[in-house]
């Protein structure tokens, strides 16, 4: 039986495994928007980005700042970076990320196919502690210990690198099933053991090469909560992620929510909203250009639509004949407005005319024709970023917050930094 004080909570790692994607990609105030809606939709911490990566700084800076104004705020955002000393420092001189995931490889295919006989397997395990005591001696205040390829790891092995995390100071551990090897059997039966022998709180990052991707995550995430240890899912929205893809977010807040065995027994973060559903998978669909499948759990256009005879009578009927939930629980349901006339958009190109009308329909007044010019630059920057137009959200957020913006959207080539030793 779970224990009634474990919780799942969710960990997104769109903006990073997302992000990292062959063919996939977001503007770094795409990026800030989702981040901005991940905390509206009550999700526990955004992976944002990764520290080491020079044009991810004033991005990785700006949104910290966002989080410090109380912008993003309770969503803890966490930077992604390998399990080596080196990198904490990278990371703690070009950005004041707090939290952190440091990753390593454990598999013998791993160890031995990508460190190519530099490392050994203990040499791994003391990289990885060694990055740690940095990172908690230099201010960093949470930390999960990734382990790349944690299916395909010898079961002890990994017990071992886990304990020595532990002893390090980890407050997590990352169950990577990087090739989306495991099935929701030998998930669960993996992880409960690492739970009961580790007692540490477990992140399962799983993939969709073998189409298990939500059963494996939220069954590692009960063998770690029946153990007694809080789970974490990290989730991508609208399942992007490296090949074909990771953890749904809205599939698994449903699978979670609304599943027999998981419904009233598995309890998951109070604070995640499943209204927020629709819109944050509508605008990850458009700013990664990649439509929602027609048949995707909860937010795919025929994820509510009935046209057989027997299954429209019985909807008619009553909803809860062909429906497990109601559209309108996901943020569905409202009518959208779409202009079919005359439209003026604000793009990179355009002047002050057309930007002020685009703003006035928001509702957004400018003092002068400065303040609106100041704004109308940051606007034609944003857009040669995005090269789409704008949507409501991101020129709200610009006039909001030009002065974030403008960091963010600063690209100057940074690569000054060197190891101290
Ligand atoms: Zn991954």
């Amino acid at each position: 039986m779970p224990k009634k004080d474990s919780r799942i909570y969710i960990i997104d790692v769109t903006n990073r495994d997302g992000v990292q994607t062959s063919r996939l990609g977001l503007a770094k105030l795409q990026k800030t928007i989702i981040n901005i809606m991940l905390n509206e939709m009550g999700v526990y911490q955004s992976e944002f980005g990764f520290p080491v990566t020079y044009h991810e700084t004033h991005y990785l800076n700006a949104n910290l700042k966002l989080a410090k104004m109380g912008v993003l705020k309770p969503i803890i955002l966490s930077g992604w970076i390998r399990a080596i000393v080196d990198d904490v420092e990278k990371a703690l001189a070009l950005t004041a990320v707090k939290h952190l995931n440091i990753s390593a490889s454990t598999s013998k295919q791993m160890i031995r196919g990508k460190y190519r006989g530099k490392r050994s397997a203990n040499d791994v395990i003391r990289d990885m502690t060694d990055a740690l005591d940095y990172a908690k001696t230099h201010g960093i205040k949470t930390i999960g210990v990734n382990a790349e390829d944690a299916s395909r790891t010898d079961l002890d092995f990994l017990i071992k690198f886990a304990l020595a995390a532990k002893d390090h100071g980890a407050d997590r551990f990352r169950y990577c099933d990087t090739l989306g090897y495991d099935d929701p059997f030998t998930i669960y039966e993996r992880i409960k053991t690492i739970a009961q022998k580790v007692k540490i709180p477990i992140e399962l990052h799983c993939h969709n090469d073998l189409g298990m991707v939500v059963a494996s995550s939220v069954a590692g995430a009960k063998g770690a909560i029946d153990a007694g240890v809080d789970a974490y899912i990290n989730t991508c929205i609208n399942g992007m992620g490296e090949r074909a893809g990771n953890a749904d977010l809205v599939s698994v807040i449903l699978a979670i929510q609304k599943s027999s065995g998981f419904a009233d027994r598995y309890v998951l973060d109070e604070r995640v909203d499943l209204s927020k559903s629709w819109q944050i998978a509508i605008y990850a669909s458009y700013a990664f250009d990649v439509s929602v499948p027609i048949n995707q759990p909860g937010v795919g256009a025929n994820a509510f639509a009935h046209e057989s005879g027997i299954h429209a009578d019985g909807a008619l009927k009553d909803r809860h004949n062909y429906e497990l939930y109601d559209y309108q629980e996901l943020g569905r349901g409202d009518t959208e407005i779409i202009e079919t006339g005359r439209k003026i958009t604000a793009g990179e190109y355009s002047g002050i005319r057309g930007f002020r009308n685009v703003y006035e329909k928001l509702e957004i007044r400018f003092h002068d024709d400065e303040d609106a010019t100041r704004i109308l630059e940051l606007v034609r920057y944003a857009n040669v970023h995005t090269q789409k137009p704008l949507t409501k959200r991101e020129l709200l957020f610009i006039a909001r917050y030009p002065e974030i913006a403008r960091e963010l959207m600063t690209f100057t080539p940074l690569a000054t930094w060197k190891p101290t030793k």
